[in-house]
């Protein structure tokens, strides 16, 4: 499953993380997940209870933040909303668009002890 690598790879981070800034418990974790990055919200938080299992992350909740879909119009010149991908521009009907948010998964803020 795509997502239990993910969470691997959240788990990581919080590790590097706890070493570098010296906390030993994490009791909740923000992740900030993008419309159009393919990620299932429900297999995320099925994957993420499994894998911090017996680590520092045991029992964290997980908070999810939907990042909406954005891009940057070049016709515009200014950021406009999408729904997906190959969209065009809502303004003006334009192609040429540059995603510039909604495909990322990032770890936004964590809450330690
Ligand atoms: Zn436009």
């Amino acid at each position: 499953m795509h997502e239990m690598s993910l969470c691997e790879g959240v788990l990581q981070i919080i590790e590097t993380e706890a070493k570098r800034q010296q906390f030993r418990k994490v009791k909740t974790v923000w992740l900030a997940i993008g419309v159009m990055s393919g990620v299932e919200i429900e297999a995320m938080r099925f994957c993420f209870d499994v894998i911090v299992r017996n680590t520092l992350a045991d029992g964290a909740t997980l908070e999810i933040i939907e990042v909406p879909a954005e891009a940057w119009c070049l016709e515009c010149a200014q950021t406009v909303s999408i729904q997906q991908r190959y969209d065009a521009c809502p303004h003006c009907g334009s192609y040429q668009l540059q995603v510039t948010s909604g495909e990322e998964m990032r770890i936004k803020e964590l809450e330690v002890e």
